[in-house]
């Protein structure tokens, strides 16, 4: 299994992922913000849920964020 770092979600997929990694309350409360462009994260704009050293980051689904996405996960 390689694409662990990016995957298609479906809206039950999202809340589950989130809440396994224990970030949903974060994400629905506005605490967490896409690694690009900062916007705050929501479960509408959801593009990526990246594990990154212990944390868990997100990008957005703007554009430009998920071409830098695809850049960083070499796609
Ligand atoms: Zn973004």
């Amino acid at each position: 299994m390689k694409n662990n770092e990016l995957k298609a979600f479906n809206d039950d997929d999202i809340v589950k992922l989130l809440k396994s990694l224990q970030v949903y309350d974060d994400v629905i409360s506005g605490n967490k913000n896409c690694i690009y462009c900062n916007e705050k994260m929501s479960l509408i704009n959801i593009d990526a849920i990246l594990p990154i050293d212990h944390r868990v980051e997100f990008s957005c689904s703007d554009s430009e964020c998920h071409n830098k996405l695809l850049v960083r996960v070499g796609g």
